[in-house]
This record gives C-alpha cells, structure tokens and sequence, in this order.
C-alpha cells in the first residue's frame, strides 16, 4: 500500500462515447429532439386508443405501452446525461439549462402515464388480462398491475391532476422553502483563534472531529442557528404534512404509512416485525457505546459523541490500488460480479479524479437504452473513498444484472435499492478487517461497522417514531414547536435506549434534517435501516453458501423491479420477512463484534 501523502491523480470518465461533446454536443441536441417528437406521437396515439381492449384493439394497447416505456428510457438517458456534465462541471451553464429541458420531458411523460391509469380503470379484468399476456408486456405485469392497482385506489382522474398541479406550488415548495432556508443558514465558528463563516454542512462536518469541544461548541452553533429558524420550519413542516392527510382523506387511505409502504412494495408487517426486533436487541449496543467512552475518556455520551473518531487509518490507496483490492476480496464471492468490476474499471465508467469545480458526493446512474451505469465520486485515496467506490461499483452490478430486462422491470423500490451496494461494501469493509494488523486500523474498522448498527438501529429509528408520533398529532391540528421538540425527545429516549446522557438529547433534530421535509418520498426514514439489516441478510447467506450462491445473488437482483419486497425474500432467501426468524439473525450478526471492539479498546486503553 502507499503510505506517501500524495497519489497519483484518480482517472477521469468516458462520456464522449454516450454524446460526443459535451453539452454542445450535436447528437445529444438531435436525441432530445426526437425524444420531443415521440412525446407527441405517443400523446396522439393516446387520442385513437380505443376504449375497450380486444382482438382488434389488443396491439394499439400494446403499442402504446411499448412506446410509453421507451420513452422513460430515453428520458431518464437524457436527465442522467445532463447530472453527469453538471456534476463533473457544476459551471456548466448550458448543461443546467438541459437540465430544466428534462425535467420538462418526464412531467410530460408522467401526465401519459395517468392517462394509462385512468384508461387501465375503465377496462374489465378480463381485457387487462388479455393486455398483460402479450409477448410484448408479460414481463411488465407487475409495473403494469402495480399501475392499476394504486390507481383505483385514488380519486379520479380530474382530481388527481387538480392535486398534481396544486401541488407543484403548493406541496412541493414547502419543501423547497425549507431547502432555501437550510442552503442559506451560516454559523462563525471559531478555530485555531481564527473566525470563519461556514455554512450547517461545513458544521456538520466539525462533529467527527477528536477534539470534544469542537464538536460540543459545533452541535451548540447548530442547535442555535436552527433555534433561530425553528417557528418557520415548523410551519413548513405541518403545512406539507395537513397537505398530504387531507389529499389521504379524499383518497380514503387510512394510515400515513400507506403511501411510503406502498411505494416501498412492502407490508406493514414487515416494517412493524423489524422494528419489534431492533427495539428488543438495541441495549445490546450499550457496551460498545460505554467502550467508546472509556476510549474517547469522556463520561457523557452525547448526540455530538456519535461521530468521533476512534482508531485511526494513516495509510492511502492509489485508484488502481482501491480497484484491486475490491476485485480480489470480490472474486472469491463472484467471477460474474469481479468481471463486471473490472470492465467498469477498463471502459473508465468511473469519473474519480480530485479537481476543482466537480460537485460533492457520489452517485451511480443509468443510460437508459445503453444499459451502462456511470459512476461519480471525487477519489483522494482514503479508505473511506474505496468503500464509496466499491459501493457505487454494487450499484453499478445491480443494473448491469437487469439489463435484459424491459425497462418497466428494472424499476426496484428504495428499500431494496441499497442491497447490492451495501453488499458489496460488506465484503470489501469485512476483507480489510480480516486483514489489518494494526490495532489502530481494526479499530476503526470495528466501530465504522458498530457506528452503521447504532445509526440504524437509533437515529433512524427515532426518525420513523417521530414521523409516527407527529403524524398522529398533526391529524388533530397544527403541532407547535415546542411540542415538536418534546415528540423528538420522546422518539430519541425510546429509540436511544438510555445510552444517550440525559442531557445529550437533539430536540431540534426534527428541524436540522431535510429527510423529515422531502414532499416527495414520505417517512424517508425506515427504508436505510431495512436496507442496511436486508443486505446483511444476504451477506450472511453469501457467507454460509460460499461461491454457490453468487447465481442466486444474480438472480435476486434480477428480481428486484418485479417483486413485493416479501416475494423476493421467499423466492430467494427462503423467508418470511413478516416474522421475526430473519431480522432476529441478521440483528445478531451486526452485534456480533460489540465483544470484540470492547476487548480491543481495553486492551488499548490499559
Ligand atoms: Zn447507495
């Protein structure tokens, strides 16, 4: 391994081989074109579709799905071209205004997609049938039953698109308001006698640093700057939620849980089951958590503690370095997956290098009818960074599985969205730590691995009561802020498990998270947590079966986009995720190293 300070710049991406020339480029302007044009046709092909699906009607039925389909494809090509000039540029004025171009495309394409809903109400069961078994749409039944399923179970057509409509300046830009309000909040924080204004992400980051004060008087700055904001955000807060249970009412859906369960297809079984058995094993983190405080000599454990550092990795991989090392701890596992990794890496689908004027984080997209995947990260060498790209490089797998699949069935809800990636960091995370030698390295290691239990088995937990607990309240009125707070802390004591101090609670913690404001995706809460524990689940599968079970890891992957969530457990894992069997086994597989991680913090602190 490189141990030197600096590395060899990672490699940039191949894009020129989508669209030669950027955001000038001829040929993506003649796509979108044509893309313009087919959003046209197909809305006239909608004009002449016949009423009733029969022997005669069967292939303008058909067609007009086929077509409906393609253009998705050619849609999601076109936004996901658009994120990538951005992104490896965020000075790319023309590409931003490409961008607006797409967004107007899907609108319209989603407005055909109702129309398909309020047509797929108006034909008998036997005529859907009838459409279902076409060559052409067998494949899609589950998209194309889903479709109709949740659309009868709307109001009709006319109101459903008032409500779109409304929503576009009303529901939604609550949400961006509070985006506005979070983008623009700045705090002075002081350091090494020097004062700086920073914005709440640049603060956030001050909380995984060494020094307790820093991230004492970082939280502080935080909590006050939100304080400073909080009348508002609750105001957007309970303005987007009355939006969402009266749009509930008139649908007649009984629970806030329906939307997001519907959208994650899964029952609330699962969810419920899950949740019983995280509250019942939590406190089995206690030890870890008194361990940390013996190693960071600190007697309170406080929201702010959660973050810092223990151990240490001093070492940097060079890009080619981190490539190799996930191909070799990833082909014992998987030739299929390691060939995929290592054709990624040869046909530069990865755009890595450290530069200035790239955006931040890191993401996977498609390319719609090319079937490829793109990767976007900034690489500096750390080990922190390899887990990113072995994470997108699962995403990246995931796809490349579906690629013969039509495009309908490649669709996979967020809560099984992460278990490639996180499958893939697993095996990567579990290498390394198999293999470090230094007591520093393995502990870092170890409480990486205990910090992601923690956080999904409390922080996240605390979100989901808190959203159950506000949404309840909300019914009967506006919720105030004060009475927001006291919810939080409420969540946090039951989801925390007395292993935050008394005084280390985060009641503003409602308020700092833009998860609890997305209109777009209710209760973003549960699916991390379902995620993290699904794709342990079948880690510990992979670990048990040995090489044997990489085609059926491929094959659950393919299934993902067709499936409820429960199906594609049963079909391939063999369980019912509606009992407690599975989460119980794969709860206990993330405690496993508490034991380990307190030996070596009392071998190191002694
Ligand atoms: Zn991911």
């Amino acid at each position: 391994m490189t141990t030197a300070t600096k590395i060899p710049p990672a490699p940039t991406w191949d894009i020129e081989s989508i669209f030669p020339g950027g955001s000038k480029s001829k040929e993506f302007a003649e796509f979108r074109q044509k893309v313009k044009k087919d959003l046209n046709a197909t809305a006239s092909m909608l004009k002449t579709l016949p009423e009733g699906i029969d022997k005669h009607s069967l292939h303008a039925w058909v067609d007009f799905v086929v077509k409906l389909q393609s253009l998705y494809e050619n849609i999601e090509l076109v936004q996901s071209f658009c994120a990538c000039l951005t992104s490896q540029d965020v000075n790319d004025s023309e590409a931003h205004a490409i961008t607006s171009e797409g967004d107007t495309y899907l609108a319209d394409w989603q407005k055909l997609r109702a129309e398909l809903e309020a047509r797929s109400l108006k034909v008998t069961d036997q005529e859907w049938e009838m459409l279902l078994d076409a060559p052409e749409t067998k494949e899609i039944a589950f998209y194309l039953n889903e479709l109709r399923t949740i659309a009868k179970s709307k109001m009709p057509i006319e109101l459903e698109s008032l409500t779109l409509e409304l929503g576009v300046n009303g529901y939604h830009t609550w949400n961006h308001l509070y985006d506005k309000m979070a983008g623009e909040l700045k705090v002075d924080f002081e350091e090494e006698g020097k004062v700086t204004t920073i914005s709440l992400g640049q603060l956030a980051t001050k909380m995984s640093s060494p020094d307790r004060e820093t991230r004492k008087r970082a939280f502080h700055k935080l909590t006050d700057a939100w304080e400073s904001r909080a009348d508002l955000a609750a105001i957007a807060l309970n303005a987007q939620a009355g939006f969402r249970l009266s749009l509930y009412k008139h649908r007649n859906w009984k629970s806030p849980l329906f939307e997001p369960l519907t959208m994650a297809r899964m029952q609330e079984a699962t969810l419920q089951t899950m949740w019983r058995v995280i509250e019942r094993e939590t406190p089995r983190l206690n030890p870890y958590i008194q361990a940390k405080k013996k190693l960071l000599a600190i007697d309170r454990f406080s929201w702010f503690d959660e973050f810092a550092p223990c151990g240490k990795m001093d070492r940097l991989y060079t890009f080619e370095e981190a490539g190799r090392f996930i191909l070799d701890n990833v082909r014992p596992f998987s030739t299929h997956l390691a060939d995929f990794i290592q054709m990624a890496l040869n046909k530069r689908w990865i755009e890595a290098e450290d530069r200035p004027n790239k955006a931040g984080g890191g993401y996977c997209t498609g390319t719609g009818p090319l079937r490829q995947s793109r990767i976007f990260m900034t690489y500096a060498g750390t080990f922190e960074n390899l887990l990113t790209l072995a994470h997108e490089l699962g995403h990246a797998y995931h796809s490349w599985v579906l690629k013969e699949k039509p495009f309908f069935a490649t669709e996979y809800p967020m809560n099984l969205a992460e278990t490639a990636s996180i499958f893939s960091e697993t095996l990567v995370t579990n290498a390394a730590l198999e293999q470090a030698v230094d007591p520093q390295e393995k502990l870092m290691l170890l409480d990486q691995k205990l910090q992601a239990a923690y956080v999904m088995f409390t922080d996240i937990y605390c979100r989901f009561l808190f959203d159950q607990a506000f949404y309840t309240e909300r019914k009967s009125g506006v919720v105030q802020k004060d009475r927001l707070n006291q919810i939080m802390v409420e969540a946090q004591k039951k989801a925390f498990a007395g292993m935050l101090d008394e005084v280390g609670y985060h009641p503003l913690f409602w308020c700092s998270k833009l998860h609890f404001f997305l209109t777009d995706i209710p209760f973003y809460n549960y699916p991390y947590t379902f995620g993290y524990l699904f794709s342990a689940g079948v880690y510990d599968r992979a670990k048990m079966e040995g090489s044997s079970f990489a085609d059926k890891y491929r094959a659950l992957l393919a299934d993902t986009g067709s499936m409820t969530t429960e199906d594609v457990a049963q079909k391939h894992l063999g369980v019912d995720l509606t009992q407690e069997d599975f989460w119980t086994n794969t709860v206990n597989r993330q405690l496993a190293e508490v034991d380990a991680f307190v030996k070596l913090v009392e071998s190191n602190t002694e």
